[in-house]
């Protein structure tokens, strides 16, 4: 199936790399027009001019800090400004820290829940009027299976990913009369580099650990947000998208 995002224009956060990257790509062969947000301007940049040279592609790279409220306003500006609309939001952006309750230091605490928890909240509030403007569109939430099961670490992106699991679903309640939709998708261990500071033989027994034994690729999460964005899952809103080889089933 080719044209799944056609006439709609996406803005992804965290962009530059990883899932995100897989996102962008993904949405502009679909047809989207697409606004590749990150902080990492060089690999953003390149993101975006890769798919403007692939058949069809249209993207866009702003910078945009998801802390600064500042820098969604202009990044929500220029998705109209350039390309007419705004329908889709994938708040993908987020950083992991591995400390427990007792080694995380505030400073620590504030940094994580700054950008994974506040970022996905300045997300859909900057975002909202411009997809109500649209007629409507769909907001797609990044957390992770530690957003619904724990690990025995990574406290504060444990508090952030279980936050945007509800702050997902109190949105979808609050914009479903503007004909927006709100889900959130739970990765498991999916092979990008923010899992590449982590030692192999922990990766190893995550990824080992589901029904499919191995660690699933950006690509395999990426068409699960295509999903979500798009008009497909018309009645899908306030759900819950595991996409985790199995992990949560055992
Ligand atoms: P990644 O580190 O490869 O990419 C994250 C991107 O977010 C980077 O491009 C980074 O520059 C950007 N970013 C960080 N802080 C930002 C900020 N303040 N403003 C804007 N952009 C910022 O990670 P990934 O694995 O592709 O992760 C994408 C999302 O998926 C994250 O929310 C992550 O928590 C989640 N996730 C990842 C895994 C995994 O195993 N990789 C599993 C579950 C959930």
């Amino acid at each position: 199936m080719a044209n799944r995002l056609t006439g709609k224009v996406a803005l992804i956060t965290g962009a530059a790399r990883g899932m995100g990257k897989a996102e962008a790509r993904i949405f502009a062969q679909e047809g989207a027009r697409v606004i590749v947000a990150d902080v990492l301007d060089t690999e953003g940049r390149r993101v975006a001019s890769e798919i403007n040279r692939s058949q069809a592609g249209c993207a866009e790279y702003v910078h945009l800090d998801v802390t600064l409220a500042s820098d969604w306003e202009n990044a929500v500006s220029t998705a109209e400004r350039s390309f007419g609309a705004l329908h889709i939001l994938v708040n993908n952006a987020g950083i992991l820290s591995l400390a427990g309750v007792e080694q995380t230091t505030e400073a620590e605490w504030q940094r994580i829940v700054d950008v994974n928890q506040k970022g996905t909240w300045l997300g859909m509030k900057a975002a909202a009027p411009a997809l109500r403007r649209a007629g409507g569109g769909s907001m797609v939430n990044i957390s992770s299976i530690y957003g619904l099961i724990g690990s025995g670490g990574a406290a504060a992106y444990h508090g952030t990913k279980g936050a945007i699991r509800i702050l997902s679903k109190t949105a979808a309640a609050e914009f479903a009369p503007a004909n927006i939709r709100v889900n959130s998708v739970h990765p498991g261990i999916i092979t990008t580099p923010m899992v590449e500071p982590l030692a192999q033989d922990l990766r190893k027994n995550i990824a080992s650990a589901g029904c499919i034994k191995r660690a699933g690729r950006p690509e395999e999460v990426a068409y699960g947000v295509l999903f979500l964005a798009s008009d497909e899952a018309s009645y899908v809103t306030g759900a819950e998208l595991v996409i985790d080889g199995g992990y949560t089933a055992l």
